[in-house]
């Protein structure tokens, strides 16, 4: 129990020790940055809206949600769909991550951007197809996060077609709320995600009787955006109580995958200090997987916005501004296509003025897109802005630019990849020719 104690401990001074780097983005001179790089630099030679990223911000980030896990065998498998551009995927990979991938589309991106990664890619989601269940079977990924009774017998299928067998872990549902926005919560038994965690115990049986299948582990994710690590620890010990119930059926459970989920604060006001609240996380997580002694299976986790979503801006340059009635308006370059979660989730981003200014005026930041929804920000205080000046959409390095749209057929923007003093465009932006070619190349 002491050494126990001790080793958790050593992790938690280890991370606070931790030359924690300044935020990504700062204003020194008045002038806001992302590293060493004035983002109206940025914004003059890549044209706006624009994705800016600091490197540095990732590889910390990931470095301190590993390292807070270093007292357990563990893979950080980062989730793909909070931010899939393939340079910040290598970039993770050469940090040692794996992925967690819900699609043949990652899967691919995952390809690209380090071969060698496949074999630690976990992949999730409850509609997977026999094509995309096939290209991760000869890819030869590390685990099939399977959801319902259809898809086991689908994979036994398609892996007794190509005589390889598949690692299976069945996502069960835990059946623990969230405080979180109800489009983002997966872990109710109302939710469309998993199986019920009280008839998995069947399924691993049916599971274990294939020839092609092999039971691997147990997945759970209960949702995105959560503060609050209790949820987290709840989950997990469910999880255990049924790993005790299927090693005493027979089966070896070789992996826990315990999803993503760990929030941030967008609110600076009211901050959520990353390595407190990763280790918190991790005391509560590992505190409970150490009771299954020798059993302990070795931890997945699969953070996506934690890792990505503060280490990422939105740079935006003010169109116009207007006065309807007692409401001020900004309107912007970038739009609910380029941002959707002001409008899908009714999130909040801060949104500070790139040249630093005393805020006087209450206004609306909104895009070009011809929707009332679509806003970036409502009622925030700003310095009276002119037409040609730049905002930045901070935190937005996750379910940024993933979700962006060529909705009213605007292009999607460009992004940049800032480490130290040096930029690099890792996509850049789309022309429009490229967005209507797939139609234009019809006609
Ligand atoms: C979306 C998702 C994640 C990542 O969630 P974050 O909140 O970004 O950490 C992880 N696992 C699964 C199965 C997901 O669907």
């Amino acid at each position: 129990m002491r050494t126990r104690r001790r080793a958790v401990s050593n992790v938690f001074a280890k991370i606070h020790n931790m030359f924690v780097r300044p935020p990504a983005f700062e204003y020194k001179d008045r002038k806001l940055y992302c590293e060493r790089i004035p983002l109206d630099q940025l914004a003059e030679k890549y044209g706006t809206p624009l994705y800016v990223y600091s490197a540095t911000a990732i590889q910390d980030r990931f470095s301190i949600f590993d390292t807070a896990f270093e007292g357990v065998p563990h893979t950080i498998c980062y989730s793909v769909k909070a931010n899939s551009n393939l340079s910040i995927l290598r970039l993770l990979a050469k940090l040692g991550a794996g992925f967690d991938i819900v699609s043949g589309g990652e899967l691919e991106r995952v390809r690209l951007a380090d071969k060698k990664t496949l074999s630690k890619v976990v992949f999730s989601g409850v509609g997977k197809t026999a094509d995309e269940l096939a290209l991760a079977l000869r890819a030869g990924i590390l685990l099939f996060n399977v959801e319902s009774e259809g898809e086991l017998e689908l994979l036994a299928e398609c892996a007794g077609k190509l005589r390889t067998t598949a690692n299976v872990a069945l996502r069960v549902n835990p059946d623990v709320p969230a405080e979180t926005h109800p489009y983002i919560s997966t872990g109710l038994h109302e939710h469309k995600f998993g199986v019920p965690i009280d008839t998995a115990r069947g399924l691993y049986r049916r599971a274990a009787a294939h020839k092609y299948l092999k039971v691997a582990g147990v997945s759970l994710h209960i949702g995105s955006q959560i503060t609050d690590v209790s949820p987290f620890a709840i989950a997990i010990e469910r999880a255990t109580e049924l790993i005790r119930q299927l090693t005493a059926d027979g089966h070896k459970i070789r992996f826990l995958d315990g999803g993503g989920g760990l929030g941030i604060s967008y609110n600076s006001a009211q901050p959520l200090p990353f390595p407190e609240l990763v280790s918190s996380y991790a005391q509560a997580i590992t505190s409970v997987l150490q009771q299954l002694g020798k059993q302990r299976p070795h931890l997945l986790l699969e953070p996506g916005r934690s890792i990505v979503a503060p280490a990422g801006a939105l740079v935006t340059r003010v169109l116009y501004t207007k006065r309807n009635g007692a409401k001020n308006f900004a309107i912007v370059d970038a739009a609910m296509n380029d941002l959707l979660r002001p409008a899908l989730y009714g999130a909040r981003h801060e949104i500070t003025p790139v040249a630093l200014e005393e805020a006087i005026i209450q206004t609306d930041v909104v895009g070009p897109v011809c929707e009332s929804g679509d806003f970036l920000a409502r009622d925030v205080t700003l310095p009276a802005l002119g037409s040609g000046e730049y905002l930045c959409v901070l935190d937005a390095g996750a379910y940024g630019m993933a979700l962006a749209s060529n909705y009213n057929t605007r292009p999607r923007p460009a992004e940049v990849l800032v480490e130290g003093a040096r930029a690099r465009v890792i996509r850049r932006r789309e022309t429009l020719k490229e967005t209507l070619h797939p139609e234009s190349a019809c006609l």
